[in-house]
């Protein structure tokens, strides 16, 4: 067994740690007292004396009954760990001084034979981290105590039953032995007596117990059981500051964002004990639901018990209203009937926590022969639609203001209230997990080709479409399919930006999948998962789940539009979706979206229909060729602005000209050969030598973007000539003249943009002169590579505007694949080279200087230049933020993100 004893022995003091404290860290109050009406801390010193402390030091001060007790800080902890696990100077001092404070203060001694103070002993980091820590609880009983308690509280079962929950609880937190070994003991003592539940024990038989357990710790141990009341508090306290790195915590704070370097408080707290008998009690609960933000006190408590028999379900616990009781359809009695005046108490109470704190609270108490005492409060954890149910209730209550209640919900939460999501309580068989690129949750039949994806959906099926990875040529099967997942590709991959847009839940990058078409299944973790085999995919999680799990329907309540609104109210940023369907667009003007920041030509160049024409033009030698085959393209293109443009009358459209690398349009079978072939008279081996010559080995950094529109300037010409035609056709049928945004991508310099600015100005010239209609028009660029930032002066001189396309920009800052990320990107996060993954939150220092410089620059020759950001950040809270601050004019998203971006732009104007 691996245990520091140090700890048990008392503080250490050395001269190096004299240095250390008064140097560095200055730190002088290292414990901070509560109770009897009076705290040295309050609500504000959160960082410093963890959520508990700060509260029950808050509690206290607001006149709750509270038990008296003391905070050892969190820096306690850093310096604790910097130590090499020992604890600051003056530490020991400092706990002596405000442990005799409680004694004073309940009227009893920590080791007193005749009336011994117990304690509690229970961890408190800044942000909760329920469960994940350490608590030892009745500490400063020993052979001796537990007589003057037995006599003192005229209860010998009681004091007996605090004495083996206290070895217990000791034995496995602080000494670390197996607590499997005191259940064995008690259950067979159970056997013996012929004894079914534990209320049925006498006085004699847990002294009993209480000497078997301490044999087994002698056995186990290889010591007798700590008898000194002192080296028990220290111990006690070592372990929690312990626990702060147990796996159990350190999983969670990566799962939460939580810092390492936060620590731990420890909290120090005169007992009252729920196991005095029948009008004692502990219970937790919420000041309202926290599933539905319902305005009903709701909670569980247990009758003659202490906490941790709520928390070990050894009992099941009662409801603590009568209504809550009866509408769950329980025996027994509510804490509302079996104690009403404690209920009373405790209603008044929480009456006046609300009030205080101005938000729901989660709260544990104790009711100690009948008198109430609360343990802790903080503000509890909701679901998205009890945080939005909440938020605005309480503005109706007059409990905070409107834009307190923007600030209340978290943008990502509302993602749970525009998908479908697995029901909570559903049984979860993991096949495997990969990145959550995609919210929401699906059941469907596994499929592995997009054509077929698409077949079975027309003949209404549910389909999961599951691929190494996609590419632009597979949108009808991830249309067609309820959810995507993919093995390879990260956070702003085809599949993820794709699903995102279509609002399909995905999982990219699951690693651990192995597809092999061609013997119909797939496998993962040793299993294999057959095509037409039912899974679920949790886009929100990141996980595929075998079989039909249990889904939970969107409700988009009225709570969520009277949020949004007051959002709308107070935010800056303009808001925009990057869509390019009329699904999609039309989706996203439903969610409030206020334009087309990044409409992408090319999803429409995938359609079944035009495909064919579309690698016509591609494989053509001639400038002929291309410009016979884009005149098919031509009215179909114009058709899919004119739509755009009735969806989002009267607002700004930004299409952006072709991007994508030829190479992405190429055929890819003899079959897709054959049928260009066909439609073109072309000769089929010389299609696939002109294919040939088009494969590139680097297509991201290739032939693409304005490059095309450099090399085969018939596309963009014919594009331009699509959007001016629409335009002027929907002004005629609406009498509102749409405002095209003509975008052209991956621009590097001012040259390239002079020239396909003059292209488009022509054509526009060619079009309005044709037809007599003027309409206005703007011409701009994407920002995505460090070059275009840099020169962003020269640049802006041809633009109307910049659009930040974050998704290029920081792959090329960083020189990181955006579709190979995800198979390092993990290490990276996990050892904090960067904080989040750069291709989901923005890297505000180095991607985040570009656009300040392109911002600075552009301005300074283009007073006009309007500004927006259309990749994956611009629905992203953190870079919705840095959007705000930076003085961007709109954020352009997914569809399904335009709420959550509503209110984080919303957000960000409070708060700056
Ligand atoms: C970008 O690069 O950020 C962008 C929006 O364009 P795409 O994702 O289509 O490359
Ligand atoms: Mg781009």
């Amino acid at each position: 067994m691996i245990l520091d004893l140090s700890c048990l022995e008392g503080p250490k003091h050395t001269a190096q740690l004299n240095t250390f404290m008064s140097g560095t860290y200055g730190m002088n109050k290292l414990v901070y007292s509560f109770g009897a009406g009076q705290a040295d801390g309050d609500a504000s010193l959160k960082n410093l004396l963890g959520g508990k402390g700060a509260n029950l030091a808050e509690m206290n001060k607001i006149g709750l009954p509270v038990p008296p007790g003391f905070t050892i800080t969190t820096e306690v902890c850093t310096a604790f760990y910097a130590l090499g696990q020992k604890y600051p100077e003056g530490l020991a001092d400092q706990v002596r001084v405000a442990l005799a404070q409680i004694e004073q203060s309940v009227g009893r001694g920590f080791g007193d034979e005749a009336n011994p103070l117990l304690v509690s002993v229970r961890s408190g980091a800044r942000a909760s981290m329920p469960g994940m820590m350490d608590t030892v609880l009745n500490l400063g009983l020993n052979d001796v105590t537990v007589e003057g308690l037995a006599t003192q509280s005229g209860n010998r079962r009681f004091a007996f039953d605090s004495y083996r929950r206290f070895i217990q609880m000791y034995s496995h937190v602080v000494l670390e032995l197996d607590h499997h070994m005191f259940e064995d003991i008690l259950e067979s003592y159970k056997e013996v007596h012929d004894f079914t539940i534990d209320t049925d024990l006498e006085a004699g038989d847990w002294e009993a117990i209480v000497r078997a357990y301490q044999d087994g710790v002698v056995a186990a141990y290889g010591k007798p059981f700590p008898q000194d009341v002192n080296d028990q508090l220290w111990g006690a306290i070592g372990a929690v500051f312990r626990s702060w790195k147990n796996d159990r915590a350190h999983f969670y704070r990566k799962m939460h964002d939580i810092p390492e370097s936060w620590g731990t408080a420890v909290n120090v707290q005169a007992m009252v004990f729920g196991n005095m008998g029948e009008t004692s009690a502990t219970g937790v609960a919420f000041t309202r639901n926290p599933s539905t933000g319902e305005r009903l006190f709701y909670g569980e408590y247990l009758i003659n018990a202490q906490g941790e028999d709520v928390v070990a379900g050894i009992r099941t616990p009662k409801s603590i209203t009568k209504v809550q009781r009866e509408s769950m359809g329980e025996g027994g009695l509510s804490l509302q009937e079996a104690l009403p005046d404690v209920f009373n108490q405790l209603v008044e109470v929480y009456g006046q926590l609300e009030g205080h704190y101005r938000d729901m609270q989660d709260i544990e108490f104790t009711v100690e022969r009948g008198k109430l005492w609360m343990l802790q409060t903080r503000n509890g954890k909701r679901t998205a639609k009890a945080a939005l149910k909440i938020a605005v209730d309480m503005v109706d209550e007059g409990l905070i203001t409107q834009d307190e209640a923007i600030m209340r919900v978290d943008p990502m939460a509302l993602d749970q209230l525009l998908h479908p999501t697995i029901a909570p309580g559903a049984v979860r068989d993991l096949i495997a997990s990969g990145l959550p690129a995609s919210p929401g949750a699906a059941v469907g039949e596994v499929v592995f080709d997009p054509d077929e994806a698409e077949l079975m959906a027309k003949a209404g099926k549910s389909v999961i479409l599951v691929r190494e990875e996609t590419s632009p040529e597979d949108i009808h099967g991830m249309h067609a399919s309820r959810a995507i997942v993919t093995s390879r590709g990260g956070m702003t991959s085809h599949a993820a930006v794709v699903a995102r847009g279509m609002g399909r839940p995905c999982v990219s990058g699951a690693g651990d999948i192995r597809i092999d078409e061609a013997a119909g299944h797939f496998k993962a973790r040793g299993r294999v998962i057959r095509k037409g085999e039912l899974i679920s995919v949790d886009g929100s999680k990141g996980e595929v789940l075998f079989g039909a799990v249990e889904m939970e329907q969107p409700e988009l309540s009225g709570d969520f539009a009277a949020l949004m609104v007051w959002a709308d109210q107070v935010r800056r940023l303009k808001v925009r979706a990057n869509a390019e369907t009329p699904l999609d667009v039309r989706t996203a003007r439903e969610f409030g979206a206020e334009g087309i920041g990044l409409c992408r030509t090319e999803h429409m160049f995938f359609d079944a229909n035009r495909i064919a024409a579309v690698r016509e033009m591609i494989l053509s030698e001639t400038t002929q060729g291309r410009v016979s085959a884009l005149a098919k393209i031509l009215p179909m293109q114009r058709q899919d602005f004119v739509e755009i443009f009735t969806i989002m009358v009267g607002l700004p459209c930004t299409i952006r000209l072709l991007d994508p690398p030829l190479h992405e349009f190429l055929p890819h079978s003899l079959e897709d050969v054959e049928a260009v072939a066909a439609a073109t008279g072309l000769d089929k081996a010389k299609l696939l030598e002109r294919a040939k010559e088009l494969h590139e080995v680097n297509p991201m950094l290739g032939h693409r973007g304005c490059r095309l529109g450099i090399t085969f300037p018939e596309i963009y010409d014919m594009q331009a000539r699509a959007i001016f035609e629409a335009a002027i056709q929907v002004a005629k049928a609406s009498g509102q003249a749409p405002v095209p945004e003509i975008m052209i991508p991956l621009i590097a310099t001012e040259k390239e943009l002079q020239i396909l600015k003059d292209r488009v100005d022509a054509i526009g010239r060619e079009v309005m002169a044709k037809v007599g209609v003027t309409i206005a028009y703007q011409v701009g660029t994407m920002i995505e590579l460090p070059r275009a930032a840099l020169k962003a002066d020269e640049i802006a001189r041809q633009a109307d505007f910049f659009s930040f396309g974050t998704n290029d920009l920081t792959q090329t800052t960083l020189g990181i694949s955006r579709d190979d990320s995800s198979r390092f990107m993990g290490a990276y996060v996990e050892q904090g080279i960067f904080e989040k993954d750069p291709f989901v939150t923005l890297d505000q220092s180095g991607v985040g200087d570009l656009i300040k410089i392109a911002r600075d620059r552009g301005q300074a020759t283009n007073p006009n230049l309007k500004l927006g950001i259309c990749g994956e950040h611009g629905g992203d809270p953190a870079s919705i933020h840095f959007c705000e601050k930076s003085g961007l004019d709109y954020v352009s998203c997914s569809p399904y993100r335009v709420p959550i971006a509503r209110l984080a732009a919303a957000q960000a104007a409070l708060s700056s």
